[in-house]
């Protein structure tokens, strides 16, 4: 496995990246976790958004079929659940994507414009329990 240098300006960086494979350097990079999803979807954890569709599952390479969910988030102690949702999920392990447009969709509803307030189709009550003060 190489030792990749110190990189003094972006341009040397940039031109050492465009001559060696990323691969043979694994061992050193660190792990980072990016959450880009502002709204994480509790129903389904480990949804993944993509940009476009592509013809086969890119993690199992299995056939994707379409399917409906439903998209539960909470931001900042306030649940909202958004219905109708369209998503794809894979057919051997049942991974699950959805579209970059879905989620701006999302996004739109969850966090409107000032002055355009959001229109629910119902509302719920939810219970709340504590093993805490359970006895
Ligand atoms: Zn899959």
């Amino acid at each position: 496995m190489a030792n990749f240098p110190d990189f003094k300006t972006k341009d040397e960086e940039i031109a050492f990246w465009e001559s060696h494979d990323s691969a043979d350097f694994w061992d050193e990079m660190e792990d980072i976790v990016v959450d880009v999803d502002l709204h994480h979807n509790l129903h389904h954890p480990r949804l993944v958004v993509l940009a476009y569709l592509p013809e086969r599952c890119p993690r199992c390479s299995s056939e994707l079929a379409s399917v409906t969910i439903e998209y539960i988030t909470n931001k900042d102690g306030q649940l909202s659940i958004i219905r109708d949702v369209p998503a794809w999920r894979c057919h051997d392990i049942g991974h699950e994507y959805i579209l970059e447009e879905t989620l701006d969709q999302i996004e739109r509803l969850l966090s409107p414009e000032p002055g355009q307030p959001s229109h629910p189709f119902d509302m719920l009550q939810v219970p709340i329990f504590s093993l805490q003060t359970a006895s």
